[in-house]
């Protein structure tokens, strides 16, 4: 007789995972959202261009880029009005330099002639942000749980693969990744609940070699066992109370992290 496929964890029994998996990740990754994210900015206009230049770059050389450009572009009134060639060359250490120009100047000028350009007039909802050019989900999510205080979960590359380990989604689609999500975790986490996520990834549950010997999730993870297939285990996980051999991640006070 064929083996039967895995039965799927119920609605209850993942909201209950998720409820014991958010307090481990926040031990071991503490701080708000504010605090766990690395771009340096002040306020939402600057954390909206610094998110827009970390797209296929690290957070540290956009940090090394926005000093200079927030200095000559004072808000979005001094950057809709960019030289183009300028700006490109500012900003070239990136990468894709010239469509973050564009989405740069469009963005701001999106803003001035629909919004304006006090802080205040900075628009919050999510079909708003998504209006502006160069602003996509992910960025409007960012934006909203880092910069305003407001609900918003970005999935990245990061928190859709490590979400799927955990067994929190089956999906492969950003956007139906972040709706389960959302269903799972109160949206007061749900900012800093994927920067954790990031960082999670990043230092522990690394694509090619999960640390799975070392992770805090261990006993909660149906996936655990993948760490045995890639490369050598020392404690069993998924059942066993008793995992050890965890290495706590590194220091999380500096860098953390931006979703891309
Ligand atoms: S137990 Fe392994 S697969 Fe699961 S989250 Fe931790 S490192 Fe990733």
């Amino acid at each position: 007789m064929a083996p039967r496929a895995a039965r799927r964890p119920s609605k209850k029994a993942l909201k209950e995972r998720a409820a014991r998996i958010s307090p481990l990740l926040a031990e071991e990754y503490p701080g708000t959202a504010k605090e766990l994210c690395a771009l340096h900015h002040r306020g939402a206009f600057q954390l909206l261009c610094a998110t827009i230049l970390s797209a296929q770059c690290t957070d540290e050389r956009v940090n090394m880029v926005t000093p200079e450009l927030f200095r000559r572009y004072r808000g979005p009134r001094q950057l809709a009005a960019a030289d183009r060639a300028e700006l490109e060359e500012l900003i070239r250490s990136t990468g894709f330099f010239r469509s973050k120009a564009s989405h740069l100047i469009g963005m701001s000028q999106g803003l001035i002639e629909r919004f304006g350009p006090r802080p205040a007039d900075f628009p919050t909802s999510m079909e708003d942000l998504t209006s502006l050019p160069g602003v996509g989900r992910k960025t409007a999510n960012v934006v909203r749980s880092v910069a305003l205080g407001l609900p918003g979960l970005p999935v990245d590359t990061h928190v859709l693969r490590v979400s799927r380990l955990l067994g929190l989604t089956t999906q492969t689609d950003a956007v139906k990744v972040e709706t389960d999500l959302c269903a799972l975790f109160p949206e007061e986490q749900w900012g800093a609940l994927s920067l954790r996520l990031i960082l999670h990834g990043r230092r522990v549950c690394i694509a090619r070699r999960p640390r799975c010997t070392e992770c805090v999730l261990a006993e909660l993870c149906p996936s655990a066992q993948l760490g045995d297939t890639i490369g050598p285990r020392r404690t069993p996980a998924v059942g066993n109370p008793t995992v050890t051999n965890r290495r706590r991640p590194q220091n999380a006070a500096t860098p953390r992290s931006t979703p891309r």
